[in-house]
């Protein structure tokens, strides 16, 4: 997604704007050259940071009357908190919770039965509108997670992330929770963003236990100045809401506060069947396919089911919705009053660039795409099976947005990859998706102009020479630039150098490695290597690995 742009690099980035030619190509696109900052959509907003003037209220301020939490910051337990979660029974039990078929399209639905060992998520969420602005989400999910290590572990952990207070308006708190059957005291840390549950017993490699957690969180106004998490336009945008198991990367459980303003989480393809209950005169926009709905009196309530997603996005808002196939996918577009008449340009924007993408990277396997307008969430957010669109307006703009996030269904969500220590693996990826979509619904005579606006990108850079696959934390103001602008630049310098036969085997052949799992920088050029039968070595030195001065070739 996102970093956030000087306002001295938003002046420099509209005269730049000013000078560049604007081409109408058909029918339905009327193509502009992306500006420097549109390019990379959702590395680039013109909004300021995040607003500091309202911060959320501490995990220690509880957000429903009845439960009351206390939590130091140096991670003492939390005390138990009762009455959070919804009455009654959880929507599904977890031996269902992989019953994911109707989430994906029907020549995929066998790939619900490939990750016998992915955790599995059952999810009951209540969402509430308070009078004063807020919203109010009270949950309770079970989870079954099978130790995929090969060592022993003596602690899992859950994420809070709304505790995360730099792109989350809000905050999280746990309630009950159980390991095994048996209660247990959460120690939380970093501010409540990670919750460590003590074993009793080592969960041995292959082995699976049971978890149930009750939890609650609220949401606080004012997306609109650029965050990924809270309320604007009377809609609530809640991703990774509930309490999400992390990875363990090198044999640590990954919960350290992300630095440096780029996505936040990490995690495993996952089964979620779940179950949200929210007003019924607002519309509901979430990872998954809707399996079952009701109403009764004034809420709604609907059930869904996802295929092996890492994440999920809800979102409960007053959307209008229309939908179009593509590529054997339905996709919807979520957008507000204001934005309404824009739909059909949406549709097919994200719908071209779906077909574009199985094409030549590979299927999107899931049976629903959601692309969903929310105002202030940075360029752009990617989530499986769910986008966030933060420049929808009438100014057309948003186009590199929308194929943007599109690109991230296959790079992030299918192919997962590091967000936090090797972004460029999606964001250099995902902005070469705009070249392709490009290149598609104009010709290749536009590329040369896309590659320029790149290079352009790129001399934002205080220093241009960086390698583009350093972590986010490390970059400072040149992340944008290098990981999104040269990023994209890479990926053309490596067209260039197998050709594009073998430049787009490649990309096939590192689908087909990583669908549903996790790349690396060193994974990629293994597969690049293997298709080429070459070694990549200069070329992955000169500008993933090592840097030095690049440049253009004609
Ligand atoms: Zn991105």
């Amino acid at each position: 997604m996102k970093s956030i742009a000087p306002r001295a690099l938003a002046a420099v980035a509209a005269l730049a704007l000013a000078a560049l030619a604007c081409t109408t190509v058909n029918d339905f696109f009327d193509f502009e050259l992306p500006d420097p900052e549109g390019l990379a959509t959702d590395a680039f907003g013109t909004f300021p940071p995040p607003n500091t003037g309202t911060p959320p209220a501490p995990p220690t301020s509880a957000s429903s009357t009845d439960e009351v939490a206390t939590e130091a910051p140096d991670g003492t337990p939390a005390a138990t908190i009762t009455g959070l979660a919804p009455a009654g029974d959880l929507p599904f039990t977890l031996d269902q919770a992989d019953d994911a078929q109707a989430a994906l399209r029907p020549e995929f639905a066998a790939d619900a039965e490939r990750f016998p060992a992915a955790s599995r998520y059952v999810i009951d969420v209540a969402v509430t509108f308070n009078e004063d602005g807020s919203a109010t989400l009270t949950g309770r999910e079970a989870i079954r997670y099978t130790n995929q290590q090969d060592f022993a572990l003596d602690e899992l952990y859950l994420m809070l992330w709304p505790n995360e207070r730099s792109q989350y308006l809000g905050s999280a708190e746990l309630g009950q929770v159980t390991v095994g059957g048996q209660p247990v005291e959460p120690e939380l840390g970093d501010n409540g963003l990670h919750a460590r549950l003590p074993l009793a017993e080592p969960l041995a490699p292959g082995a699976s236990i049971d978890l149930e957690a009750a939890f609650s969180a609220d949401a606080q106004r004012g997306l609109e100045d650029g965050a990924r998490y809270g309320l604007s336009n009377g809609a609530l945008f809640a991703p990774t809401f509930y309490p999400l198991i992390p990875r363990i990367v090198e044999g640590e459980w990954q919960v350290e506060y992300p630095l440096g303003g780029g996505d936040t989480t990490n995690s495993d393809s996952a089964f979620y069947a779940w179950r949200i209950t929210a007003p019924a005169d607002l519309v509901i926009a979430a990872s998954g396919v809707v399996v079952d709905q009701a109403n009764a009196g004034d809420t709604q309530t609907q059930t869904l089911l996802t295929g092996p997603m890492r994440d999920l996005a809800l979102v409960v808002g007053p959307f209008t919705v229309d939908s179009r196939t593509a590529g054997g996918v339905q996709v919807n577009a979520y957008l507000l009053a204001d934005h309404a008449d824009l739909s059909g340009d949406v549709l097919n924007m994200a719908g071209t660039q779906v077909e574009t993408l199985q094409e030549l990277v590979g299927p999107y396997p899931f049976a629903e795409l959601d692309v969903v307008d929310a105002p202030g969430a940075f360029g752009g957010i990617e989530y499986p099976g769910l986008v966030f669109i933060g420049v929808i307006d009438h100014d057309g703009f948003y186009e590199e947005a929308t194929v943007h996030e599109v690109g991230h269904q296959w790079f992030y969500s299918l192919i997962g990859d590091d967000q936090l220590l090797q972004p460029w693996l999606d964001e250099a990826a995902a902005s070469y998706t705009e070249l392709l979509y490009y290149e598609r619904v104009v010709g290749p005579e536009v590329v040369p102009q896309v590659l320029d606006n790149s290079w352009g990108y790129l001399s934002y850079a205080d220093d241009p020479t960086l390698p583009v696959g350093g972590d986010v934390a490390g970059y400072g103001d040149d992340y944008a630039p290098i990981v999104y602008g040269k990023g994209a630049l890479f990926f053309d310098a490596l067209r260039r150098e197998l050709g594009d036969e073998t430049f787009f085997a490649f990309l096939h052949n590192y689908y087909d490695r990583y669908v549903y799992g996790f790349a690396t920088s060193e994974g990629f050029q293994q597969v690049a290597e293997e298709t080429c039968a070459c070694d990549l070595d200069p070329l992955f030195n000169l500008w993933v690995f090592e840097g030095g001065p690049v440049e253009r070739q004609e």
